[in-house]
């Protein structure tokens, strides 16, 4: 006899990272150690409660604004949701309708995999070379879409527009999609791409560069008819995803351009000043163009090093993922807990 539970849609979800809740040197998930913008703060500080009384902008004009302001586009070119994770998942759902599998590389954000088995799109993982580099000529195949982060993640290495112009060139009839939620720490923006490829789809985040992980917004910068296609799916699903306070925020920290730069510079002087130290303590570290390092250890094995750092209340990230199963994904704190960690470091490798 069928049971309800024969109708249920089933996926294996995405593991976010550890979110403990007590003070711990936290290094697990990528967020900026430095405090959001103060005009953001004062956004938040000075909003007048009643204003929940009512619905928020469903088109969450304010914040579209600063963005399409900000990054010199239209506003009709801009989509703001609640983080990338939204953006893309949505993003997923409205561009890749096809049979034809998207393509996206086998060590990449392990959401990717997750909204395809959700929405039933197939795919296929294209490997990375042995250097954990993405090969542009490997996406000239046929397929159904494409979605690189770049810089990617957890490899921390970028491509340059250049190598995504390659892959973009070889793929005029279907949707590519790239992933920027690390670029302002180093890497190459597709944003001036979009003049020439109506196909091309930026997404980015406020969760790390703007230090505003916990505020959850994200956006896509596109083609005006990628843009419509996004906000009809997204007003077919949900239409108020963002709430007046973020709007606010959110629009007030993207006006303080230079406030975030300075943040973004601080945390990539940390990132070079600590990267010889890992070195030095015998880790292979990938070039990176991010706030984190992906390292390797020549002898310690990293869960080890993963459960020890633990017992230290150092929290860092460790898959148990073909491939990568050796190797940590560290975020750039401040010094004080770049210093704690090189600590225990050493304790654990000595
Ligand atoms: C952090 C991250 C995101 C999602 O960030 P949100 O907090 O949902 O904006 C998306 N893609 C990659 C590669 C990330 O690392």
């Amino acid at each position: 006899m069928a049971t309800w539970q024969d109708n249920v849609r089933r996926v294996a979800p995405y593991v976010p990272g550890e979110q403990p809740q007590r003070p711990v040197i936290k290094l697990n998930t990528n967020e900026n150690p430095y405090p959001p913008s103060p005009a953001a703060a004062a956004a938040m500080r000075e909003f007048n409660s009643d204003l929940s009384r009512k619905y928020p902008d469903p088109s969450a004009t304010e914040l579209v604004t600063a963005i399409a302001d900000v990054y010199g586009v239209d506003k009709d070119q801009v989509f703001v949701g609640v983080g990338s994770d939204d953006v893309l998942g949505m993003s997923f759902l409205t561009f890749f309708n096809g049979d034809k599998p998207i393509l996206f590389p086998d060590v990449t954000y392990s959401f990717y995999d997750v909204w395809a088995e959700l929405y039933r799109i197939p795919y296929r993982m294209i490997p990375l070379d042995e250097n954990f580099r993405i090969r542009p000529e490997d996406y000239a195949v046929e397929n159904g879409g494409i979605v690189i982060a770049n810089p990617n993640a957890p490899t921390s290495i970028a491509l340059p527009r250049d190598e995504i112009r390659r892959i973009l060139d070889a793929n005029r009839d279907v949707t590519v999609i790239v992933d920027e939620a690390y670029v302002d720490f180093g890497g190459e923006s597709c944003l001036p791409l979009l003049a020439e490829y109506d196909n091309l789809l930026v997404v980015q985040t406020y969760s790390k560069s703007r230090s505003m992980a916990g505020s959850r917004i994200g956006f896509a910068i596109g083609s005006k008819e990628m843009i419509k296609a996004l906000s009809d799916i997204k007003f077919a699903y949900n239409s108020y995803t963002m709430d007046h306070v973020t709007i606010r925020a959110g629009a007030a920290s993207m006006r303080d351009v230079d406030y975030w730069k300075k943040m973004v510079a601080k945390v990539v002087a940390t990132r070079e000043k600590y990267l010889p130290k890992l070195q030095e303590l015998g880790f292979t570290v990938l070039p990176t163009s991010t706030n984190f390092y992906f390292a390797s250890h020549g002898k310690v094995p990293a869960d080890e090093i993963f459960e020890e750092l633990k017992k230290r209340d150092i929290f860092v990230r460790h898959w148990k993922k073909p491939r990568i199963d050796n190797w940590l994904r560290i975020t750039v704190g401040t010094d004080e807990e770049m210093d704690a960690l090189i600590t225990a470091l050493k304790e654990i490798i000595r």
